[in-house]
């Protein structure tokens, strides 16, 4: 077992402080990720957008003894640590991997690594599914694949393993030599290569040969032979392979032919010069793909044809996300019918844990499929899970868990199987909970996901929280260091749901939000965000509401500054508000000719704090203004120099929103104000390819129908028929947001992978499309916007912007939102 000396030497580490050689149990990189104090070692790594010495404090609080940091950070304060040993390093990314590739030197065990453009968790999955008969295999949770996702993934590895997986994934050159050194895989998977992520390479061969460094090492790689750069690339590198090929016949495999049979496809293959044939459990091309690798795998060993197809009827599909949703008695979903492993559990743990406020934290809990950990030792460690992660009631579903009931002190009610549960299941013993649903695949917890699901019609808008996340990120790394950033939720976060989208800017630490009215920022705070909040709309008839629930209004006028002193109490604690200047937009906002008044007021109540003073550019997305644009700027640091010096104390001062981030980068002052690149589109247009889409709006089909020659589809008669046609019903009208200016083959939308024009004026629940010639039925799914469809194409069609698209899908449309 590794220690903290020995550690000291793994990564080459000064010991800066040494209290007791503790032994080295978790490697922890994200704070809100503790879940044993004992024995953890936080790693505390400076990243592009957050800085993990920001947490060491709190850690120490919560019972952490081990530090690694960089050099310099928290030498002055070792004080505030007498109890805990302290290592200095470089960077503490670098040593997070050099004690995983150490610990991966510790074994023998056989080790399959995983890249490629697509499908490397499901390859990663599935193969150790269909292994599990034969191997205890250790694999990457979820998609853990990144230079801080590799080393936590290796870390897990373990005496028991007879075999590992891990996937990795890299978005530039130079990091694939690094996880390498973690992964050592002598076996290699390369999935396939495509044009995804491609922003850090400068060609396709470049990331190839990039990706193909994880298998310097490797004694035998896994690859289609149909993708000619990866072909080539791997024979210039000499590494030894097994291909497949549905076209060359000098692959290993050859794939003769793939013919859907309902839910199947049928493959026929030749492989060491014997024809067969197999059923694939799928019928898209990617899942098709897919199961090819691991077929590719599974042959190499040798096992028996029918043990082969047994193994792969088991297959499904992998839910790649975890999906939060509102349920019945106001209870709040968190599906994860993913698996269930010790890994996967904890996360999901993480995210129950940050959602604040939701009311009772509730789990349903299966069985776990764990391989490498004894079973008394796997549910205890599951009860501290579930402990320290503050679960109030617990539902266990399955043999062992019933098994094991008393691990869990009180808290659990136990079935034998999921079927016993629903048999028992009463809607109303749960009201006002946060309920994750955790179960491994084959106790289809999807039936209980049902049981809580509310009825619901089937327009639904999912936003993908990864996505948000990723442009979050984006924008911030075109921040200056230091440059605060503010985020606008209003209007239910540019329609994506307030509360979800706050939840996940908090936990991802931005530093305002702001909202249009003061009952949005009430709502926020009734959920538990705790964020400074700016109030931009506010009334006089609200203030008491907003000193009540500790939000900031924007003041832009002497009139509501006065409002605002009147109502003021002689309360002690001080008064925050933000001011707004008027700069050439003409909306909202002090000028010049108010500042003596405004002055004099401020003087008058030094209660009165004010936190900022920002303008807004009327033109920042378009290089037409771009004078107007630098005079409002310039106007604006005049006069709040002017605010600045009267003052007497420092404020924020902020000007940029979206658009100005990504042009005026030299004026980002104290804040910036970052709206819809947020959601996913870029304003200025220049630089949309970076962002990733985050809502999606789907229906589905309610009917298909045949209409002949010269006949007419909706009110008014609008949709002719020139020929006969087939016709699908959807269930989107304008009350749902779906404008009615797409009437009439304006707008499109997406069904089966097909663009398909609505035919006829839009209704008010639902609308008519032309689906001539293509292959659609009652039930099918609707895209009507989305990352195949976008709002930027859809505003254009309607002469409106995205930003009205976008808020304008109404209330009643289910949200959901989805993680990986
Ligand atoms: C909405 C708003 C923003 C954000 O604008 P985007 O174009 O969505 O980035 C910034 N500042 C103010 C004052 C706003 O009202």
């Amino acid at each position: 077992m590794l220690h903290f000396q020995m550690l000291a030497s793994v990564v080459e580490g000064h010991i800066a402080q040494f209290i007791n050689d503790w032994p080295v149990l978790d490697l922890l990189t994200d704070s809100r990720k503790l879940s044993q104090p004992a024995g953890t070692v936080f790693f505390a790594i400076s990243g592009r957008h957050n800085d993990g010495h920001k947490f060491t404090s709190q850690l120490y609080a919560q019972g952490v003894r081990q530090f690694v940091v960089e050099e310099q950070r928290v030498q002055a304060q070792l004080k505030n640590y007498p109890e805990a040993n302290f290592l200095e390093v470089k960077s503490s990314l670098a040593a997070l991997q050099a004690v995983a590739a150490w610990h991966r030197q510790q074994f023998r065990v056989p080790v399959i690594g995983v890249t490629g453009s697509n499908g490397k968790t499901i390859v990663k999955e599935w193969l150790a599914q269909l292994l599990s008969p034969d191997e205890l295999v250790v694999k990457s949770p979820r998609s853990y694949n990144s230079q801080i996702g590799v080393p936590l993934s290796v870390w897990q590895l373990n005496e028991q393993h007879t075999l590992a997986i891990f996937e990795a994934g890299i978005s530039q050159p130079g990091e694939m030599e690094k996880l390498q050194q973690i992964i050592r895989p002598g076996i290699g998977i390369f999935t396939n290569i495509g044009s995804a992520h491609n922003e850090g390479f400068t060609s396709v061969e470049q990331k190839v040969a990039e990706k193909l460094k994880l298998f310097k090492q490797a004694e035998l790689l896994f690859y289609c032979d149909d993708y000619p750069l990866l072909h080539q690339a791997v024979q210039a590198s000499g590494i030894k392979s097994f291909t497949w090929s549905r076209t060359s016949k000098k692959a290993d495999l050859v794939i003769s032919d793939t013919t859907v049979a309902g839910a199947k496809t049928i493959v026929v293959y030749n492989c060491q010069g014997q024809k067969q044939r197999l059923a694939i459990p799928f019928t898209d091309e990617a899942s098709v793909e897919n199961a090819l690798h691991c077929l590719a795998v599974l042959l190499h060993r040798g096992l028996p044809l029918f043990d082969i197809q047994n193994r792969l009827d088991k297959l499904h599909p992998v839910a790649m996300r975890l999906e939060m949703k509102e349920a019945i008695n106001g209870c709040y979903l968190i599906d994860d019918t993913y698996n269930n492993d010790l890994a996967g559990l904890a996360i999901a743990l993480d995210l129950l844990a940050s959602q604040p406020q939701r009311g009772r934290r509730t789990l349903i809990l299966s069985d776990l499929l764990e391989s490498g950990v004894q079973e008394e030792e796997l549910y205890r460690q599951v009860a501290t899970l579930v402990q320290v992660k503050k679960v109030e009631r617990l539902i266990g579903v399955g043999p062992t868990m019933q098994k094991h009931a008393e691990a869990f002190g009180g808290i659990g009610t136990f079935y034998s199987s999921t079927a016993a549960f629903l048999e028992r299941f009463e809607a109303d013993s749960f009201r006002n909970e946060v309920i994750l649903i955790k179960g491994a695949r084959v106790f289809g917890f999807e039936k209980i996901v049902q049981a809580f699901q509310q009825k619901v019609h089937g327009t639904v808008l999912e936003v993908n929280l990864d996505a948000l996340v990723h442009n979050l990120n984006y924008y911030r790394s075109k921040l200056a260091s230091g440059t605060k950033l503010m985020v606008m939720v209003k209007a239910f976060a540019y329609g994506s749901g307030s509360f979800e989208v706050a939840n996940l800017l908090q936990f991802h630490h931005v530093d305002y939000l702001a909202v249009a009215y003061a009952d949005e920022g009430v709502s926020l705070r009734e959920h538990g965000i705790t964020l400074p909040i700016m109030v931009m709309n506010p009334s006089a008839d609200s203030f008491a509401k907003l000193r009540q629930y500790n939000l900031e209004p924007e003041i832009y006028s002497l009139e509501l500054l006065e409002q605002f002193l009147l109502s003021s109490s002689a309360a002690a604690a001080p008064d925050r508000i933000h001011l707004k200047l008027d700069t050439g937009m003409h909306r909202l906002g002090f000028i010049e000719e108010d500042f003596e008044s405004l002055f004099r007021l401020l003087e008058q109540h030094p209660q009165v704090q004010v936190m900022s003073i920002f303008t807004h550019l009327a033109g920042a997305d378009e290089a037409l203004h771009n004078d107007f644009s630098a005079q409002q700027i310039t106007t604006f640091r005049k006069l709040s120099e002017q605010v600045q010096a009267r003052l007497g104390y420092q404020v924020l001062r902020h000007v940029l929103n979206s658009a100005g981030i990504v042009r005026f980068p030299e004026h980002q002052l104290d804040m910036v104000r970052l709206g819809i690149g947020l959601y996913g589109v870029e304003a200025t247009g220049a630089e949309q390819e970076a962002l990733q889409s985050v809502s999606t709006l789907k229906t589905t089909v309610s009917q298909v129908k045949r209409i002949g020659k010269g006949e007419t589809v909706g009110y008014s008669r609008k949709g002719v028929a020139i020929e006969a046609k087939t016709i699908a019903t959807i269930a989107i009208g304008y009350a749902d947001g779906y404008d009615r200016r797409f009437s009439n083959g304006v707008g499109e939308v997406i069904i089966n992978g097909k663009r398909a024009p609505i035919i006829g004026n839009v209704c008010m629940d639902m609308c008519m499309v032309d689906v001539t010639g293509l292959e659609v039925k009652a039930g099918d799914g609707v895209m009507v916007f989305g990352p195949q469809l976008t709002l930027v194409e859809l505003a254009q069609k309607i002469g409106t912007i995205p930003y009205e698209l976008l808020t304008n899908v109404s209330a009643r449309v289910k949200r959901v939102f989805f993680a990986e």
